[in-house]
């Protein structure tokens, strides 16, 4: 066996050819959450007190999330807060722009500028100002404008993907939305698009849609989503498979919307704590620095399943009693995969959550919140990864981490955390955690492997052998790996 065959990257790009890169229906609707409420309360900053602490998670989230302009773009955020500073820590998947670092400045000020407008010397509860000029100014409203002029390519390439079906799912749907909703929606799309946007009017789309959101207890109700989307795809399949083309993309308008509305949950999350009362002492004197934390890269591996590698993992998933002919199930197998391993070539840099904790590996003497705020839920990769490194981390030494939540998807290119050993970087102690992590990973992405050969093999021969219950066998241990994920974090 050569030695790719010991790198999570290998079992990983195996994986990618058998299984969904993205999958919508098995991304476990309502566990999302869970790991802010598992969060235990932190002992870094005991100052903060356990209710103000929860809020700093979802700031991280929103400061990660508001750092998007593009698409294909994610980000990561910790943060400590010391003597009088507030330290952000930024990664991006590359290396972290000077517009996103000016930007999250500029974001920071204008919610030191509410606070203060909002509690100068702690008596007014106005949330308005006057400027130098005389004229009154609405911060809170500066704010939500600043986040959506910085975001509006991707705020619109979100919206542009789907709004062909969007649209007519919408006023066919109007009855069960409602008129006012879908009418606010049409005109926040209009905002959107417009040549010249305004963004005020931007944000009072955003602001007021989202309470018809509210009201209809949208993230509580994406069964619901769901079953319209059902019913109306029957209607109308021909609008849908032209939609789709040749892509194996889904409509999912729960999803389409939930994402839309993320930035203005974000621009929410942040205007909290600038009108946090508790944090005014400290948000009015204390300075922000900002760290870009150069990507983890990893160099010179090697690991591109061959066809052999593929054919390999069929032999080993596959009996006699599969089929009477084998080796032609096996090369039928094989003609039916759609998806080419991904090569691996280069210097690649890991996912922005995994440079962050190598980063603070790295600078143990640096304490910060054990919470890391990212723009997209984890990738099944760096959730396996963190879900090891959990496990693992109080016997070596280590805290462990939490996140907002996880999602299925297998990136290409996904790299492991890597040190030299010996090298003075990080103790002995890291390099034998990131070990055992190592070994954690090939062994649950094998069972994953397993699961979706089997499925392979239960689709190619559809006789007596194959096995029905495979793909709900599939399902079912999403849903058991998550939940298992859950209490190792918790
Ligand atoms: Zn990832």
């Amino acid at each position: 066996m050569s030695a790719s065959h010991d790198l999570p990257e290998f079992h990983l790009s195996l994986l990618g050819a058998f299984a969904p890169r993205n999958d919508v229906d098995i991304e476990c609707p309502g566990r999302k959450e869970q790991y802010h409420l598992s969060l235990p309360f932190s002992p870094i900053f005991p100052w903060l007190g356990r209710h103000h602490t929860d809020h700093m998670f979802p700031l991280l989230d929103a400061l990660a999330g508001i750092c998007v302009y593009q698409s294909g773009q994610a980000y990561a955020v910790t943060m400590s807060l010391s003597g009088g500073q507030v330290n952000l820590f930024v990664a991006e998947n590359k290396q972290v722009s000077q517009k996103v670092i000016d930007h999250l400045e500029d974001i920071w000020s204008t919610v030191v500028g509410i606070n203060r407008a909002i509690y100068p010397h702690l008596l007014r509860r106005d949330s308005q100002t006057i400027s130098p000029s005389g004229r009154s100014v609405d911060l809170p409203g500066t704010l939500a404008t600043k986040v959506y002029a910085f975001s509006l390519p991707h705020l619109k390439k979100r919206l542009e993907k789907r709004w062909s079906l969007l649209q007519p799912f919408l006023l066919d749907n109007l009855s069960t939305f409602g008129q006012d909703f879908v009418v606010y929606f049409m005109v926040l799309q209009e905002a959107l698009f417009a040549e010249l946007p305004e963004f005020d009017m931007i944000a009072a789309a955003f602001a007021t849609t989202n309470k018809y959101l509210v009201s209809m207890r949208f993230d509580l109700d994406d069964m619901r989503w769901n079953r319209l989307e059902r019913e109306w795809t029957g209607k109308n399949q021909s609008l849908v498979d032209q939609w789709k083309g040749t892509s194996n993309r889904e409509f999912a308008p729960h999803r389409c919307v939930a994402k839309l509305f993320s930035l203005h949950k974000h621009m929410l999350s942040i205007r909290q704590i600038a009108c946090s009362r508790r944090l005014s002492a400290y948000l009015r004197t204390s300075k922000l620095k900002i760290t870009p934390v150069a990507p983890h890269t990893c160099e010179d591996i090697n690991v591109t399943p061959t066809s052999e590698d593929i054919q390999a993992v069929i032999r080993e998933n596959t009996y006699p009693s599969d089929s009477n002919n084998r080796e032609a199930m096996i090369t039928n197998i094989m003609q039916k995969l759609t998806t080419s391993p991904y090569e691996y070539n280069g210097k690649l840099n890991a996912h922005c959550e995994c440079t962050l904790l190598a980063y603070h590996l790295a600078h143990p003497e640096i304490p910060h919140l054990r919470y890391i705020g990212a723009s997209r839920l984890l990738c099944f990769a760096c959730k396996d990864f963190f879900e090891s490194y959990n496990k693992h981390a109080h016997s070596f030494g280590q805290e462990q981490y939490y996140f907002k939540g996880m999602r299925w998807k297998l990136s290409p290119g996904w790299v492991f955390v890597r040190f030299k050993a010996g090298d003075g970087s990080v103790p002995q102690s890291v390099v034998e955690l990131l070990e055992r992590i190592r070994v954690d990973m090939i062994k649950d992405i094998g069972g994953w492997l397993r699961r979706h050969v089997r499925e392979k093999v239960a689709t190619s021969t559809i006789d007596a052998d194959s096995d029905p219950d495979l793909s709900q066998e599939t399902e079912a241990l999403c849903v058991e790996s998550f939940a298992k994920g859950a209490a190792v974090m918790a």
